[in-house]
């Protein structure tokens, strides 16, 4: 069982003059310049229909990338057929054929398709050429190399035996199909929801958000470079309530991988427990959702990074990561630095296209999200109980872009305190001293989502406090840091409550929820 140690893909600079910056420039601007048809996938066929919508940079929303084509009923359970004839032969294959399939991807990722996969990131998703390098190359480069490292792991977990019996474990894969539904904010779980179940032996159809359907394209060809075989990883795209119902409605169906919305996610729970005597298998049922992300800033924090943890954390990739800080507690006494800070940090922040390398933040997904955060903005522009301390602008003309918001309350409960956003929207409440228990309890309480946290504070004892407090209401907790940038191999990621299954991606505790063990004992 030994592969090749995981280690995790160093990210690159991108510095004035690199190579690495030259070059993705170069792509960039040679793929705005282009536009692509991206078909269906189906068995290793590209399938075109007369349904198409188009694709455009969010940052520069009247350009065309291109066009994708949507999917009928028909294609999507000829998705679901092929997938269970690919399943006879893939599920059978040594895991070191597979291994060595997405060991492969990992590495032309890495290497010859990094600009490309960045620079589709950036024009599709509006990342920064860090956020992409960060999320499009390293940490998908990461799932790929760590999940072969976990699959022997969990394969060399082997029970006890005496010398008249043996007795052992055969990890098989689900028996069925496994559905992935890809969200637009990381290219690397595009990537990993399928194929992270595909490793483990099974077939997937796989669905990507409209809104990233052009990286996805870029994944789904370095999967087929790698060696994939047709109809173990099939693409389709459509209306998602038919693509979904459809899916839903198979008997062979055995399990969903979804990152995406809570509500999205609910809807497919109930859907699928209003099916469940159809199914020969009970599904796996595993996601991850939303987010209402906390710091909780005490008294004996370093004002300075508490503003960074709240910069960096809100603002990152315009605040459109499920781990984004959104709602932030600072004790009264250091509440004017922070503010200082705070508002100077993001008075640096260049906004813009990501084409500009020194621009930090660029536009939000799409019209719908910029319509709902600028609603957001504007009640709290009215109420008596928001000010707003920076940002409160944005502007929609060329792309979706929203200043960095701050608001801070003095209502705990304030609406923005409560609603996620997914989006550069942070809202602060800034509480007294004395009342660093009750904080936590509020912080506890004030959201049903519970994904990531973090407190800084220099005192041990009120860190101590927060760890306990707080042992419900974030998957992912941070100890004087921002709850974002979980490292694949480094912190598994994943919530509860609300936020999720808490199956923990990039992590063994992940992968064993696409297998279905067989115990076999034979006695002698
Ligand atoms: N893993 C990412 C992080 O720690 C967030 C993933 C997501 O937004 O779903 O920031």
């Amino acid at each position: 069982f030994k592969v090749p140690v995981a280690v995790n893909e160093p990210i690159k600079s991108y510095a004035p003059d690199s190579p690495e910056r030259e070059e993705v420039l170069k792509t960039y601007k040679k793929m705005y310049a282009e536009t692509i048809d991206v078909p269906l996938y189906i068995n290793g066929k590209e399938i075109t229909t007369k349904d198409t919508a188009t694709m455009s940079p969010p940052h520069d929303h009247k350009h065309v990338l291109g066009t994708y084509h949507k999917a009928k009923k028909k294609h999507i359970e000829e998705a679901i057929a092929t997938a269970l004839e690919a399943r006879k032969k893939w599920s059978q294959m040594p895991w070191e054929q597979r291994a060595g399939i997405f060991l492969r991807a990992a590495e032309l990722i890495a290497g010859p398709y990094r600009a490309k996969i960045n620079a589709a990131t950036m024009l599709a998703q509006s990342k920064t050429i860090h956020q992409a390098e960060i999320d499009s190359a390293c940490e998908l480069i990461d799932f790929l190399r760590f999940n072969v490292q976990y699959m022997t792991e969990i394969y060399a977990e082997q029970p006890e035996s005496t010398s008249g019996a043996w007795n052992r474990l055969e990890y098989r894969p689900l028996e069925g199909f496994v559905y992935a539904i890809t969200p637009f904010n990381f290219t690397a779980i595009a990537g990993n929801l399928p194929a992270s179940a595909a490793l483990m032996g099974n077939v997937v159809v796989w669905k990507p958000s409209d809104s990233q359907v052009y990286s996805a394209k870029v994944i789904l060809d370095i999967f087929r470079e790698a060696g994939v075989p047709d109809g173990v990883i099939n693409m389709v795209m459509g209306d998602p309530v038919m693509i979904t119902d459809t899916v839903l409605a198979s008997p062979d169906f055995s399990g969903v991988h979804f990152t995406g919305s809570t509500h999205v996610f609910k809807d497919i729970w109930q859907k699928i427990g209003n099916n469940i005597h159809n199914y020969k298998t009970y599904p796996r049922i595993v996601g991850e959702t939303g987010g209402k992300d906390f710091i909780v800033a005490h008294k004996s924090a370093n004002p300075q990074q508490v503003a960074t943890a709240i910069a960096r954390g809100a603002f990152e990739f315009q605040g459109q990561k499920c781990s984004a800080a959104s709602r932030c507690y600072v004790s009264k006494s250091i509440w004017k630095e922070v503010k200082t800070f705070l508002q100077a940090d993001i008075n640096s922040f260049k906004i813009g296209s990501p084409e500009n390398m020194n621009n930090f933040i660029t536009a939000v997904i799409h019209e719908g999200s910029f319509d709902k955060l600028a609603k957001f903005i504007d009640a709290a522009k009215k109420d008596k109980k928001a000010e707003i301390i920076a940002g409160g602008t944005y502007d929609k003309s060329v792309g979706y872009f929203i200043d960095p918001t701050v608001i801070v309350t003095e209502d705990p409960k304030y609406t923005t305190m409560c609603t996620e956003l997914f989006g550069p929207v942070v809202t602060i409440y800034v509480f007294d001293d004395k009342k660093w228990e009750e904080t936590l309890e509020l912080v506890d309480n004030t959201s049903e989502y519970a994904l990531t946290g973090a407190v800084i504070s220099e005192d041990r004892y009120a860190l101590e406090t927060a760890v306990k407090a707080l042992e419900n209401a974030a998957g992912n907790f941070y100890i004087n840091d921002k709850p974002t940038g979980a490292v694949v191999g480094q912190q598994p990621f994943g919530g509860a409550r609300a936020s999720g299954t808490n199956d923990k991606a990039g992590s063994k505790l992940n992968l064993y929820r696409w297998i279905s063990p067989r115990m076999i004992k034979e006695t002698f």
